[in-house]
């Protein structure tokens, strides 16, 4: 050992004198203490020890159906979905080690964006490394100092982040209200370039945007729109392209981001625009150019799940009617949803408070029902929910489990 070098053999304690830069976290370290110090499992750490198939796991020793994935469409126990990643694994190799500027992009990556452009009918595509980076680069990227982004107050993180990081200013407006949208729309000056942000499917409550009525305000004050179709792609939609599909205005739309996360059933994100000068994003975005991009066996995952759900009609109709039958089984049972009607595969059950919604949560656990457990921040209005998620290879038996175990554990927690 040389001489005069300090080798402490473990990190040295905190001498006391600094800030702790960790102190801004003591209410949800206390928050969560409270709740595991009453005994309860932690609704945040939930290990799935086997995948048995899209609708089973096991956790904690036991056989668990999933109510909580974004495995929607069920793609990723597909026979040709795996085939094609096991192959691309075999022949290209296990990562791309580089960013899809210099090394990383393969034949597989221009596979994936010939499917996306082929799935929405537009042209060009662009992935990403994840959903999260798609916004975040395409709106960070588009929207600059001096800029306006329009947005939903309750926008998902990747959204909110995207702004921050491009520096537009951020004009916020009520959830789904569409006077408040134009309201804040009136007040931008003429001429500034301006972006509107929206979602087709909002994922904490289920609900779907007025899209149509949106994106004609956004129009008729020269903005473009981004919509993000995260939630609905591959289900919403006659071809599965999502609520501006369904709603008729999807040659309106300037940008639809999604993810390969929820119903292509594996991991990445993509924009696909008809704008004619899209293709310069892969020169200046920067969550695109400085990361690494998917693995070879991940864009031939996602391409295959993309050209089948083309053609998952039959699987939409099967999803829609696991999402009716549920939602209006827990209506009958007397708990409060997030809709008054099924908008989409995400059935949110409001919880009257975080204590009782872990409780709820833990028994269904107990009784081999995984949900999510969601709550503020994420939440809309402070509120808990138990974010229930429908999978199109939930079968109708085991929608009818999934009512027993709630009626079950809602009497037994008191909710009921
Ligand atoms: N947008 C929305 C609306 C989302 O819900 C999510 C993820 N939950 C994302 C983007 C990010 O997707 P990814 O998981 O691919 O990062």
């Amino acid at each position: 050992m040389s001489e005069g070098i300090a080798q402490p053999d473990r990190p040295q304690e905190p001498d006391g004198g600094e800030t702790d830069l960790f102190s801004k976290f003591d209410d949800i370290i206390a928050m969560r203490e409270g709740l595991l110090s009453q005994g309860r499992e932690d609704p945040f750490n939930l290990v799935m020890e086997q995948v048995l198939s899209p609708t089973r796991a096991i956790c904690n020793g036991r056989e668990t159906i999933l109510l909580g994935t974004y495995n929607y469409m069920g793609m990723t126990f597909d026979p040709d979905v795996i085939e094609a990643g096991k192959q691309a694994l075999a022949d290209f190799g296990s990562g791309t080690t580089g960013s899809r500027v210099l090394n990383g992009t393969y034949q597989g990556h221009k596979e994936c964006e010939d499917a996306l452009r082929e799935f929405y009918g537009m042209d060009h595509a662009m992935v990403f490394s994840t959903g999260y980076q798609a916004n975040l680069g395409i709106i960070s990227t588009i929207a600059g100092k001096g800029d306006y982004v329009v947005l939903d107050i309750d926008s998902h993180a990747s959204i909110w982040d995207g702004c921050a990081m491009g520096k537009a200013e951020i004009v916020p407006f009520k959830h789904n209200d569409i006077e408040a949208m134009e309201k804040r729309m009136k007040r931008i000056p003429e001429g500034a370039g301006i972006l509107v942000v929206l979602e087709g499917v909002y994922s904490m409550l289920g609900d779907t945007a007025p899209l149509k009525e949106m994106i004609r305000i956004a129009k008729e004050h020269g903005a473009m729109v981004l919509v993000d179709e995260a939630h609905s792609m591959g289900f919403i939609g006659e071809n599965g392209r999502g609520v501006a599909e369904d709603q008729g205005v999807l040659d309106k739309v300037d940008f639809v981001i999604g993810t390969f996360s929820k119903s292509v059933g594996t991991v990445g994100g993509f924009c696909v625009s008809n704008h004619p000068k899209f293709e310069i994003m892969r020169l200046v975005c920067r969550p695109y150019v400085f990361t690494a991009s998917l693995p070879p066996s991940v864009v031939a995952t996602a391409a295959t799940s993309i050209r089948k759900l083309m053609h998952g009609s039959n699987k939409r109709a099967h999803l829609w009617e696991n999402s009716r039958t549920l939602h209006k089984g827990l209506r009958d049972l007397g708990f409060e949803l997030g809709t008054e009607e099924p908008e989409s595969a995400i059935i949110a059950v409001i919880m009257p408070d975080l204590e009782q919604g872990a409780a709820m949560w833990e028994a269904l656990i107990e009784n081999g029902l995984y949900v999510n457990l969601a709550r503020p921040p994420a939440t809309p209005a402070n509120m808990t929910l138990l974010r229930c998620s429908l999978c199109a290879e939930h079968s109708g038996e085991e929608v009818e489990q999934i009512l027993a175990i709630f009626e079950k554990a809602g009497k037994a927690v008191g909710i009921i």
